[in-house]
């Protein structure tokens, strides 16, 4: 955010990278990409480049952090050491990688059938190849896409998109530039089926109804996100169909 020497973001209405304001970055998930996962997906959103796998469910250990009356997901988003120019994430998890982990295990916790699994743990891991700005809510899309395909029972198939501004206007889906000198930067996840908002953050400032104009801008490029999410799943699903044939 803010910053000196700032770059001009947005010239003659377009982008840095050529988008107009609406714009999402070209995104491609694909399924079942991590042998021994129960269920995983791998997406590349922009520059991203993002695996998520899930394990589980299984017995929650240690004992203590059972739940008797359902299952508890435990997330751990992390950064590879060469995902990103900057050092980061070398020593391990760090105060923004544990936050990443607790919101995204939080979205999941809306739509899975957790009480189906009393005692048991799922565990979700979301790991930044290569980053770019917006991992939380690639990390999300694929997460989702990844449970999916586990075929752990899930109520919807969240999607998540960031929405900011860039002086008077909005732009979706900003990138690391973007991102490092916007004037605001709310990243959400929304369950398709419902319309629930199962994540909503926000850096810097948005009006009322620049939210309003912004959750717009989400939802219509959601449509088109989350139709990836449901083609990459029957692709596999054909796939695993053509080897019985
Ligand atoms: P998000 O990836 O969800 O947008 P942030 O807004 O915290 O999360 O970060 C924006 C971008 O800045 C990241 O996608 C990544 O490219 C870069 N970044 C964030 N944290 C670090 C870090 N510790 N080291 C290097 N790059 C980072």
């Amino acid at each position: 955010m803010g910053g000196s020497n700032k770059p001009e973001l947005i010239k003659d209405g377009k982008r840095l990278d050529g988008r107009t304001p609406d714009m999402l970055r070209d995104i491609k998930i694909e399924v079942g990409v991590v042998k021994n996962a129960v269920g995983s997906a791998y997406i590349e959103w922009g520059n991203n480049k993002i695996i998520a796998g899930v394990y589980g469910p299984k017995e929650a250990l240690p004992k203590h952090v059972q739940d008797p009356e359902r299952a508890i997901i435990k997330c751990r988003y992390a950064m590879s050491p060469f995902s990103s120019l900057e050092e980061h994430g070398r020593s391990g998890p760090n105060r923004r990688s544990i936050e990443i982990s607790k919101v995204t295990k939080e979205v999941f916790e809306n739509v899975i059938l957790l009480d189906r699994f009393p005692g048991a743990e799922i565990d979700l891991f979301v790991d930044v190849l290569q980053a770019d700005g917006g991992t939380r809510a690639a990390g999300i899309t694929a997460a989702s896409v990844a449970l999916a395909a586990s075929g752990i029972p899930m109520t919807d198939i969240p999607y998540a998109v960031s929405v900011g501004k860039v002086g008077d206007m909005l732009i979706l889906d900003l990138n690391k530039i973007e991102d490092n000198y916007s004037d605001a930067d709310m990243p959400v996840a929304i369950g398709p089926r419902t319309g629930d908002i199962m994540l909503l953050q926000m850096d810097g400032n948005l009006s009322r109804d620049e939210i309003k104009k912004g959750m717009e801008m989400v939802k219509k490029s959601g449509e088109y996100i989350s139709k990836l999410q449901k083609d990459a799943l029957k692709l596999s699903y054909e796939r695993i169909l053509e080897k019985y044939k």
